[in-house]
């Protein structure tokens, strides 16, 4: 397993985006993304790839000008978004509206939507499970992949080794895997093994019990690997959510830590907050243990 490190040269300057009409949750979706150095190392590796792409090729062009210090427009996430928009219609994946209250599927789009098999991998964590088709209630044991891990449960996770060992043992909503009589609404009941994790881990918190499930946000993650290793992360970037609008925090150049509302961006300390919806892991380095 090869995976690519954090890589804080790849960290943006920070800067303030405007919400031109509540878009609070793509601002803070897209100031999360920032965060994650290999989302931006890969997009810039694999710039030529992009030809018809519209959407990625913003994002490249906004990933470059952040490091760079060439002038940003406060505009660039709402002209992302609208590209969005757009390679989601053109690549005929738009079963949702877009809308505030979906910005864990709006990653798994966003993610579908860059449509480059690099930038998938960089998400892709792999298990194999038990499935149940609602539709035709067969029962199968498969592999699928998410992009989100989803918990499902109210009570706070104690520490990183408690929020791993969940992730290896339960279930989680998966988008890609479709049943053969077509649904493609699959309930896991049971996630029995975890097969694959990689360079971004995200985990989303049950939306029923923000105020409870989250309020321990491990600051890193181990993952027990095959051959005694361990596959260590750090959390870059939150999205949260509290009283309808949607914020991000993350660390940006320099590794300072910034809290990101709309336009508003300002250095503060990392606290455990309640208030985190989606949790981003970068993978940091892989030891013997
Ligand atoms: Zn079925």
């Amino acid at each position: 397993m090869d995976l690519l490190q954090y890589n804080v040269s790849y960290l943006p300057r920070e800067i303030g985006f405007n919400n031109t009409s509540s878009i609070c949750w793509f601002n803070a979706l897209l100031q999360a993304l920032l965060s994650c150095t290999q989302l931006t190392e890969v997009m810039i590796e694999q710039s030529d790839k992009f030809t018809n792409n519209y959407m990625a090729l913003a994002y490249i062009d906004l990933a470059r000008k952040l490091r760079s210090g060439a002038d940003i427009s406060p505009n660039a996430s709402s002209e992302l978004l609208a590209l969005f928009i757009k390679q989601c219609s053109r690549l005929n994946i738009t079963p949702m509206e877009f809308t505030a209250s979906c910005v864990d599927e709006a990653l798994t789009l966003f993610v579908q939507a860059i449509n480059n098999p690099y930038i998938d991998r960089l998400f892709c964590t792999k298990y194999v499970g038990s499935l149940t088709c609602e539709k035709c209630k067969k029962n199968t044991r498969a592999k699928f992949d998410v992009i989100i891990t989803r918990t499902s449960t109210e009570k706070p996770f104690a520490d990183a080794a408690d929020l791993a060992a969940y992730m290896r043992a339960h279930a989680t909503r998966c988008e890609q895997y479709v049943c053969d009589c077509g649904n493609k609404n699959i309930n896991i009941p049971r996630a029995e093994l975890l097969t694959m994790v990689s360079e971004i881990v995200a985990v989303s918190f049950d939306r029923r019990y923000l105020n409870s499930c989250n309020s321990i946000v491990p600051l890193t993650l181990a993952i027990r690997a095959r051959g005694g290793k361990m596959i260590h992360y750090k959390l870059v970037s939150t999205v949260n959510h509290g009283g309808g609008h949607y914020i991000a925090y993350g660390f940006r150049a320099g590794e300072s830590y910034f809290r990101c509302n709309d336009n508003y961006v300002e250095q503060c300390e990392y606290k455990t907050d309640n208030t985190v919806f989606i949790a981003f892991y970068s993978f940091v380095e892989l030891k013997n243990e």
